[in-house]
């Protein structure tokens, strides 16, 4: 699966965005190592601390069916259905990312019709560990 394939999967999860309190739709498309896809949306709620990002929501499915070693994760976004800027995965995310993957773990965004691939280490330096 290529980068662009892992958009479009993330551009068709953030369809089931479920964000009726910001409008703001977050897709998500994780590439485990034996290349499955794991997406994910963003769920909101009126109690705002249970709300959760698309990426997590990715992870958290991949991990409850057992699968904890990935490639990468594709990421779009935005507020009433433009999808046109980057959209880079929240600390909470990152910190979430950091729990599964290696340092050279692949974020990729789009930002207009360029596609910007960052490192967990780029977006994640000093992550916190046990
Ligand atoms: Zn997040």
């Amino acid at each position: 699966m290529n980068e662009t394939e892992l958009i479009e999967r993330a551009h068709q999860a953030a369809q089931h965005a479920y964000a009726p309190y910001s409008g703001f739709a977050v897709g998500a498309a994780l590439l485990s190592s034996d290349g499955e896809v794991f997406t994910g949306c963003n769920i909101e709620n009126g109690s705002f601390g249970a709300t959760c990002c698309a990426e997590r929501t990715a992870f958290f499915k991949a991990v409850s069916e057992g699968v904890y070693d990935f490639d990468a994760i594709a990421v779009v976004g935005g507020k009433d259905g433009d999808f046109t800027s980057a959209c880079p995965p929240c600390g909470i995310c990152r910190q979430v990312m950091a729990e599964f993957c290696a340092p050279d773990f692949k974020i990729i965004l789009r930002d207009g019709e360029n596609v910007q691939t960052f490192t967990l280490s780029d977006l994640l330096p000093l992550t916190f560990s046990l």
